[in-house]
């Protein structure tokens, strides 16, 4: 018995998300049924609704930054019961059995992870679609908890732009000592500048928006650095041991990459997409790293949202209705941003 289920879709790449009815699948032993509450809205979204990355299958149903309440468990569920909040972020399966899967590095898998949405089910074949939606079917393995105290309604966006930078600042540990900067100022940027700061790092955005400068310095930035400000730019070289990278379109890295100091690391989060070339010396002169970082696996996910309950480290969020969502994304296009808008959805 599959469960009827209403969520917005895109049917092609210049289509805007309308409402799509689908049929959401019957509860295998091992599957979580949930009623999502709010689903954050992540760039990655617009990049897959609009086909950027040339890998979407349509209708795209986007949505993985996933909180809700569970609402029925398969007979061999063993960590969650009925009435559970939980949260679903960017992935809902993989083999769990390579040596990526094992050490909890899920979104490695070397059979490659199933995606939230856009990705395709390891049983059936079938698109996933995602949580701009009523309801979700989930494996176990891929739900992790929402710990107490943690407001639900701002949570949602831990899932996904919180884990991707989570992830790189616990793996280059980042804390006291480290002079780091977040380049753009958006869902993923924001929490950067906040988990950096909780990690106890001296955090400075760099940023193309002058308008930002007093938002940066309030959400926890210690220094704002204005990106086309060409003497500020020369002025701040050598002066970092780590950059994370969230700008979402093909940039240069020359400039970012003379901003670090001597063995510093630059990692891409942001951009997907072919870069344009910069000069080996950029990195030969300094013993400079560029790496990149896809979100985090599930243990981490958990790791991350228990710390943000701990230190009450919320992503700063704009409540929207199910409708608003293609001016949404229009907004998002021209960053217009503050910090990560969430849909309610008790609108759709
Ligand atoms: P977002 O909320 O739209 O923020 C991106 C920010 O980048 C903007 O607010 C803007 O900040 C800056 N920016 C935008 N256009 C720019 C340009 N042309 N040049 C320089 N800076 C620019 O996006 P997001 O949700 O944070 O996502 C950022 C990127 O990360 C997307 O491409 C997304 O697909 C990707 N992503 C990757 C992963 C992963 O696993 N690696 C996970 C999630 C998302 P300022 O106004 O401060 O300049
Ligand atoms: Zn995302």
């Amino acid at each position: 018995m599959t469960m009827q289920c209403i969520g917005y879709a895109a049917t092609d790449k210049s289509a805007p998300l309308a409402p799509y009815t689908f049929q959401r699948r019957d509860l295998r032993a091992g599957d979580v049924a949930i009623d999502i509450l709010y689903c954050g809205v992540c760039h990655s979204d617009l990049h897959q609704v609009r086909n950027d990355w040339g890998n979407s299958v349509y209708p795209v149903l986007p949505g993985h930054e996933i909180v809700g309440r569970v609402s029925a468990v398969g007979p061999a569920v063993t960590k969650f019961a009925r009435g559970d909040m939980v949260a679903i972020g960017c992935m809902v399966d993989s083999c769990l059995s390579c040596d990526q899967c094992r050490r909890g590095a899920e979104q490695y898998c070397r059979k490659f992870p199933t995606m939230t949405y856009n990705g395709r089910d390891r049983i059936t074949g079938e698109n996933t679609l995602g949580g701009y939606a009523k309801a979700i079917v989930v494996r176990e393995d891929f739900v992790v908890r929402l710990a107490a105290g943690l407001d639900a309604a701002r949570a949602g966006p831990l899932l996904c732009a919180g884990i991707t930078v989570w992830s790189p600042l616990r793996e280059w540990n980042v804390g006291p000592g480290t002079r780091l900067a977040v380049a753009g100022l958006g869902g993923l940027g924001h929490m950067g500048v906040k988990l950096g700061r909780a990690l106890g790092a001296e955090v400075t955005v760099i940023t193309t928006s002058e308008g930002k400068r007093a938002d940066a310095l309030s959400l926890g930035a210690h220094h704002v650095l204005i990106s086309k400000d060409k003497d500020a730019m020369r002025a701040a070289r050598g002066g970092f041991d780590f950059i994370l990278d969230t700008i979402p379109v093909a940039h240069d890295l020359s400039p970012y990459l003379s901003l670090l100091d001597v063995d510093g690391t630059l990692v891409i989060v942001g951009a997907i997409d072919v870069l344009p070339g910069f000069h080996s010396f950029g990195l030969v002169g300094g013993r400079k790293r560029v790496s990149g970082s896809q979100i985090g696996g599930i243990r981490q996910t958990q790791e991350l949202l228990d710390f943000c309950a701990e230190k009450n480290v919320l992503p700063e969020c704009e409540m929207i209705a199910m409708a608003d969502i293609n001016h949404a994304y229009e907004r998002m296009e021209r960053s217009d941003v503050k910090y990560r808008f969430v849909i309610d959805m008790a609108t759709l």
